[in-house]
């Protein structure tokens, strides 16, 4: 723990400050000041170091977001149904079959799915474009900028490095293409550092004209825009349910059928067959086809209950609560010293509620670490699993990302501006030490929560 006076006069001031700004909502200006869907994490106290508690501020829903309320509390009445899907003759069963099927079409109709489009559900995003990319039938273009998601399981995979601007990458992208066919094009709808959103429609244009397909990893879009398949002419979108307010475990991977129908089952198992003899099996075609097993019958449901609950909040209504944090988040940024926030493009016009930044002075790992321990403020530093892009943008080894959404207020944004600011010019009030997992207090003396 902290030997010196002068960090305890600063521990003092700190856990004083954290406790005034963790009870009430104190906004200055403009701004969205109530959340506009409850999370399940509304209101929670945690506690800092020091022995004060403050309420939590959650800045880090692009890595993994708390469940919606009412997908809680759907997935606690669904509990009682819980049971075995296609295979009992019981009630519970053959409702919990019904209800997955449906929430396999109320998923493909949130994404606009086209008749005859496979829903396969998954794990997450990253299962789901590792499954779409056993299935293509070619080589694949992605661009640099991507999470290693879309980047690594490509196996014929052509990297493109994205330019200064939208404009110049698109350029590059469809020069790429004229070059040399590929069968498809795999591209983020947003990235995951910068928050910058790519033109997606654009991109398909672009790939069609090159007789490529084009797949889109939307697991930082489709938590905070529509996506449909149909608008934008796109072949795949793959998602995961944890970052859309459905933290039970599963994804999807939707999108056209042929591909997949042709390809090796994924997983090999029960459930994906028709048919099977010592020496020979009938595989089953559609989405069956690579489900095998028992599926996360509660994720499924849960994911399909958030997708209606974010269609029943609307999507101009997220678009534009989420911008004036944004532009909050973004104008606070821009205004500290020391401070410089990432960027991709010198043209992205439209980006989520997501900012990275780099420092330049001290380690943002510390800063992260700061954040947690004496201000309940979660955020996180690294490379976001997108080392190749970080690494062209950044002029540091890690940054430090904020990210927000439909249950975050301009409360939460200045908490966190406030709490930044004080760290740069002050330091931490108390003493950390770098350990394998990173940056942490030298005495932590935050108990755990009691969960029975
Ligand atoms: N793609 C992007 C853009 C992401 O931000 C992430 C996760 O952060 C992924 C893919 C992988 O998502 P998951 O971990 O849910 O598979």
């Amino acid at each position: 723990m902290i030997a010196t006076e002068s960090t305890a006069v600063r521990a003092a001031r700190t856990t004083e400050s954290a406790s005034m700004s963790g009870s009430t909502t104190v906004v200055q200006g403009a701004g969205v000041t109530r959340p506009l869907a409850e999370l399940a994490d509304a209101g929670l106290e945690i506690p800092v170091l020091g022995g004060a508690t403050v309420r939590h501020v959650n800045l880090d829903l692009a890595a993994s977001a708390p469940a919606l309320s009412v997908v809680a509390a759907h997935v606690v009445k669904l509990l009682p149904y819980y049971s075995s899907v296609h295979r009992g003759s019981g009630y519970p069963s053959q409702a919990t079959t019904a209800l997955v099927e449906e929430a396999r079409v109320s998923v493909g109709r949130h994404v606009g799915a086209r008749d005859g489009d496979l829903v396969v559900f998954t794990r997450n995003t990253t299962e789901a474009l590792n499954l779409l990319a056993t299935a293509v039938p070619g080589e694949t273009v992605v661009l640099d900028i991507e999470h290693h998601a879309n980047l690594l399981p490509w196996r014929d995979r052509r990297v493109v490095v994205a330019r200064g601007s939208i404009a110049d990458t698109l350029a590059a992208l469809e020069a790429e293409l004229a070059a040399r066919p590929a069968a498809l094009l795999s591209v983020t709808g947003a990235s995951n550092v910068t928050g910058e959103v790519l033109p997606i429609a654009e991109l398909a244009r672009i790939a069609h004209a090159y007789g490529a397909r084009i797949a889109v990893d939307a697991a930082q879009l489709l938590p905070h825009r529509r996506i449909d398949l149909v608008a934008s002419d796109l072949d795949y979108v793959a998602f995961s349910g944890h970052k859309a307010y459905a933290p039970f475990g599963s994804g999807a991977l939707v999108g056209r059928a042929d591909w997949l129908d042709a390809a090796p089952a994924f997983l090999a198992g029960g459930g994906a067959v028709e048919h099977v003899a010592v020496d020979d099996v009938a595989w089953k075609t559609g989405a069956d086809r690579h489900e095998a097993g028992t599926p996360n019958v509660v994720g499924i449901l849960a994911l399909a209950r958030a997708l209606a609950e974010l269609e029943r909040l609307g999507d101009a209504a997220r678009e534009a609560h989420e911008a004036q944090l944004t532009e909050r988040l973004h104008e606070g940024l821009e205004a500290l010293p020391g401070v410089r926030v990432i960027r991709g493009f010198d043209d992205a016009d439209d980006r989520l509620a997501i900012a990275t930044i780099e420092l330049e002075h001290g380690s943002v790992g510390l800063v992260a670490a700061a954040l947690g321990a004496e201000h309940g403020i979660s955020v996180r530093a690294g490379r976001f699993c997108a080392h190749p892009f970080f690494d062209r943008v950044s002029t540091r080894s890690n940054g430090l990302r904020a990210s927000l959404g439909a249950g975050s207020t301009v409360d939460d944004v200045d908490r966190f501006l406030d709490a930044l600011g004080r760290l740069i010019a002050e330091g931490p009030a108390f003493e950390y030490s770098r350990t394998p997992g990173g940056w942490c207090p030298v005495t932590d003396d935050r108990p755990r929560p009691v969960i029975d």
